[in-house]
């Protein structure tokens, strides 16, 4: 009788830890939701007395633009609004994909275009910084089926961080290969580096490293948890490696290549 009252026991615990822990999941979803709601609504909000701030300043500049003693103060205002409309965008991006409003343009993209194109966007922070950078990207042509805004984006993210993470005159190596049915891009910097187990946390929304570093980059420590959900979007992973603080850090972009290319491509990539 012993043996069964305990038994009886055991079960109602056990029903009753359940029901508690589908509660709190409840509870969790709903305050997920709640939170998914206000960033949207958060960054339409910033975002809508931008485009007016853009124009009212463009229309200052023809009017007043050749004034000396205005320019500068012109220059900072539109430089710092731009830094202004990325941040607002990147938090309109972020809560997109988090209510699963992202869709994605897929298509026959190559990767040395997509690098290209990512270039093209971050090129001036790189030059600004006096960083030198390589390019050692697959000779053979490496086509993925995807976004090819999206694509350039990763890499642009990858790209200014590298830039913002290290001491002026680094050096940031891009290269790309085929590799068991994907293509490979690795950028790979000189800079700060992460300490090996801060890393997975830099990939969490809102987590930023480096504050203490004494190097004034803004963001809002969303750009590596965007690139990371895009690449997935894509079928692909985004990785970070560093041995740690002061060594450098390398970022891996692995995307499944298009299907005709799996059986054209040599080497491992045919086998699979
Ligand atoms: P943000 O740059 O806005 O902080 P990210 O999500 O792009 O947001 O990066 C998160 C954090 O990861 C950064 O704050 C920085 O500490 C670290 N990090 C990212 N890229 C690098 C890099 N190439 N070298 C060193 N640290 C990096």
């Amino acid at each position: 009788v012993v043996a069964i009252a305990g038994t009886t026991r055991d079960v109602t615990d056990r029903q009753a830890a359940e029901q508690a822990l589908r509660e709190q999941a409840a509870r969790l979803a709903e305050s997920d939701r709640a939170k998914d709601e206000f960033l949207a609504t958060l960054s339409h909000e910033l975002r809508n007395p931008l485009a007016p701030l853009r124009n009212s300043l463009a229309l200052l500049r023809r009017v007043d633009g050749a004034n000396p003693k205005t320019e500068r103060i012109q220059v900072i205002m539109e430089r710092q609004l731009n830094h202004m409309v990325r941040l607002v965008d990147d938090l309109l991006e972020i809560s997109r994909i988090s209510r699963g409003a992202l869709s994605l343009r897929k298509e026959p993209v190559e990767v040395s275009t997509i690098v290209h194109n990512a270039l093209e966007t971050s090129e001036p922070l790189i030059q600004a910084a006096g960083h030198r950078l390589a390019l050692e990207l697959a000779a053979a042509p490496l086509w993925v089926e995807g976004d090819p805004v999206r694509l350039a984006q990763i890499v642009a993210n990858l790209l200014n961080n590298a830039a913002k993470y290290s001491h002026e005159g680094g050096h940031i190596t891009v290269r790309s290969w085929a590799e068991d049915g994907h293509a490979v891009v690795s950028l790979r910097d000189t800079g700060l580096g992460i300490e090996p187990e801060a890393l997975p946390r830099m990939f969490e929304m809102f987590s930023r490293g480096h504050r203490d570093s004494g190097r004034p980059q803004g963001g809002l420590g969303i750009g590596l948890a965007l690139s990371r959900r895009l690449a997935q979007m894509h079928g692909g992973t985004l990785e970070g490696y560093s041995e740690g603080l002061g060594k450098g850090s390398e970022f891996v972009l692995r995307l499944p290549l298009a299907q005709h290319e799996r059986h054209a491509a040599p080497g491992p990539a045919a086998s699979g």
